[in-house]
């Protein structure tokens, strides 16, 4: 994009795995240097060369109320210049478990860690420590963050480079990973019939994001409680990114449905590292030191993040924006179906609230074999128009766009009318 950009992401390559320190922020799949962040406010984002975006990546997520936004910063300035970690328990930690274990239907008691990874991760080794079993149920395209076990037919970045495992991951542990299509009952009955009482548990994005946004049919999801509690095997919703995002209390609050553990993170941080999982109090008593399965973390419950969480937090169940942001996320993604359809452009959007994709398909994209073949081509010379015209959008086609609430009805307007531009340039 610009110079100084440029000449940062040539001066971070020297010094950093490709550049970055998370893989698809490297822009490799739309063949540019990212632009390099200066700062942001609300919902707008500014690049080193003074480039300003309206920003629908939200740090992947976590900015819900905006970048920031005046009371998460007062929250973190005020905790500040009390220390920064002390290793030892704290008031914010109670008041954090206590806000998730009232907002999240199904979370009895929560532990605090520093990123989804880590959520998943521990979710996992309590469910296979729980039920004394091994293998793992997760769907193709389902991101759980880069955990050893997780880390198989895996969306976001995995996606994104075309990698289909990960070399490192020994292959004694992948093959206890099983991963199957989404919303193919017919998939999961398979595997529950051939490997039933050898399953630990099932992970899931009840909303998956990371194949880019995928709908999840409301039978599948409930027979995925069905079939987990007929076999002893825990049900895991990550919701990640689905907390706090797709209703207060996450998927599992819109659709009805209580896994046995939950994972958490992106929102719960107001934008610092933050994860969490939680679940039945009967199963995460096993944790250590209460029970004998162990997890620990130098930085877990730091009380700026919990600072950060907490405002956030309190400020989505004072506000209440879940209506007004489903409004927005109409408003946007109905907007660019619109645009696409009177430019010719096949597409299809799906959303669910303030989170949506547009595939470049003819298509409905209803599991990660569908988003795979979506059109990365045009997806690449979308991105670079919008990018131009000061729009933000995560750089792969397998990625959600996120609303905030301070997203005004103006800037949609504005990136609806940018699309509109870019799907008449695209070649069809
Ligand atoms: C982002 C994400 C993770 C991993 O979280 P990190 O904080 O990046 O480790 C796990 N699961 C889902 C669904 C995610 O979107």
């Amino acid at each position: 994009m610009g110079k100084q950009s440029e000449l940062l992401f040539e001066k971070a390559r020297r010094y950093i795995p490709g550049g970055v320190n998370s893989p698809v922020r490297a822009g490799k799949s739309v063949g540019m240097a990212p632009p390099f962040i200066a700062g942001a406010t609300g919902a707008l984002i500014r690049d080193v060369d003074g480039n300003e975006y309206i920003d629908l990546v939200g740090s992947w997520g976590p900015m819900i109320l905006g970048h920031a936004h005046p009371e998460v910063v007062a929250a973190i300035e005020k905790k500040v210049g009390e220390g920064t970690s002390y290793g030892a328990p704290t008031e914010l930690e109670v008041i954090m478990a206590d806000t998730i274990v009232q907002m999240v239907p199904s979370v009895e008691m929560v532990r605090m860690v520093n990123s989804g990874t880590e959520a998943t991760m521990s979710a996992i080794r309590l469910a296979r420590g729980y039920t004394e079993r091994k293998k793992i149920v997760k769907f193709d395209g389902c991101y759980h963050g880069h955990a050893d076990s997780l880390l198989v037919s895996a969306g976001s970045g995995v996606a994104t480079l075309g990698i289909p495992g990960s070399p490192g991951v020994p292959d004694d542990l992948a093959r206890h990973t099983i991963s199957i299509p989404f919303n193919s009952t017919e998939a999961l009955h398979e595997a529950f019939d051939r490997y039933g009482p050898e399953i630990a548990a099932l992970i899931v994005e009840p909303v998956p994001g990371n194949m880019g946004v995928v709908i999840p049919d409301k039978a599948f999801l409930k027979g995925l409680r069905e079939i987990t509690g007929e076999h002893g095997s825990l049900l895991i919703f990550d919701e990640v990114i689905t907390g706090f995002r797709v209703a207060p209390g996450g998927a599992q609050e819109l659709y009805g449905i209580l896994p046995d553990l939950t994972c958490l993170g992106k929102i719960i941080g107001g934008g610092l590292p933050v994860g969490a999982y939680g679940g039945r109090k009967e199963i995460m008593l096993n944790m250590a030191p209460e029970g004998d399965i162990y997890q620990a973390g130098t930085l877990s419950g730091n009380p700026l993040a919990m600072a950060a969480g907490i405002a956030t937090l309190k400020i989505l169940k004072q506000e209440d924006p879940y209506q007004e942001l489903e409004r927005k996320g109409e408003l946007l993604f109905s907007g660019l179906e619109d645009a696409a359809q009177d430019a010719g452009i096949r597409a299809v959007t799906n959303r669910v609230g303030s989170m949506g994709t547009l595939f470049f398909s003819e298509k409905p994209v209803t599991d990660f074999a569908a988003a795979m073949e979506s059109d990365q081509g045009l997806f690449r010379s979308y991105y670079r128009s919008m990018l131009e015209q000061g729009i933000y959008l995560a750089p792969s086609p397998f990625e959600a766009g996120f609303l905030s609430i301070a997203h005004t009805d103006e800037m949609i307007e504005r990136v609806v009318n940018s699309a509109s531009r870019a799907f008449r340039t695209l070649e069809k």
